[in-house]
């Protein structure tokens, strides 16, 4: 078996996901080569796979990634028909320097000079305010904690998470009326809303005429809160 020492093109390390970017890449998004459209903000505390430790875990510093097709995480610049990347001459650090066969650079990358929203989100953009509001209003809880509980979550925790949850929501919607944001835009915003987060830990959601409500398959009962 041949030894591989270069890059096949299979676009498999792009299916898994797009990149996080560095502040190396500032300048493809001050030059137009990458919009807010195309980013997601994973949020201080969004839980993630860690590659250094390989295990999912809180991240410790907010990043952004590039935004993944329709409902995966396959980045939003590979072409499958093509079996290759629409931004190759403009891709970012990590693309770069992938060596799927060779991890050492990447892994000493991973969670270092992350670029974050108010790194590109200028002082004179209206929006930053809202960034900044929204995250001190509504940081991401301690999901991993959230995520041992599991179904023994008492309905209180359950209850004060769909309180927040639909807070979220309707923050979101305000600013989303206010600043005319696509989704895209408002997941670079804001990041993914909190009941998205939680729906992985095993909550379960339902959309009423007043608002999301939370539950999980198995609700300890109130006596053992
Ligand atoms: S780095 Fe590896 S997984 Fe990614 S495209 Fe190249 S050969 Fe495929
Ligand atoms: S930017 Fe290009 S090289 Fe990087 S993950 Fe996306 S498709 Fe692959």
């Amino acid at each position: 078996m041949t030894h591989q020492n270069e890059c096949k093109r299979c676009g498999t390390c792009c299916e898994k996901g797009g990149p996080a970017l560095h502040t190396q890449d500032l300048p493809l998004i001050e030059n137009g080569f990458l919009s807010f459209e195309k980013l997601i903000t994973i949020r201080k505390g969004e839980l993630a796979h860690d590659p250094v430790s390989n295990s999912i875990e809180p991240v410790k510093t907010e990043l952004l990634k590039i935004s993944g097709i329709k409902d995966s995480w396959a980045c939003i610049f590979y072409d499958k028909t093509r079996n290759g990347c629409t931004i190759y001459d403009h891709r970012p650090l990590a693309c770069k320097i992938l060596k799927c066969w060779d991890t050492d650079e990447i892994l000493e990358l991973a969670g270092k000079d992350l670029l974050s929203r108010l790194d590109i989100v200028k002082e004179d953009n209206p929006l930053r305010e809202r960034i900044i509001e929204h995250e001190e209003l509504f940081p991401c809880p301690d999901l991993k904690s959230i995520s041992r509980t599991g179904s023994r979550s008492s309905k209180k925790t359950i209850k004060k998470l769909e309180r927040i949850s639909n807070k979220d929501l309707a923050y979101r919607i305000r600013a989303i009326d206010e600043f005319n944001l696509s989704v895209s835009q408002e997941l670079f915003c804001f990041g993914r809303p909190l009941f998205q987060l939680l729906t992985p830990l095993g909550f379960t959601t339902r959309e009423t005429s007043s608002g999301i409500k939370l539950g999980f398959s198995h609700v300890r009962s109130s006596s053992s809160k």
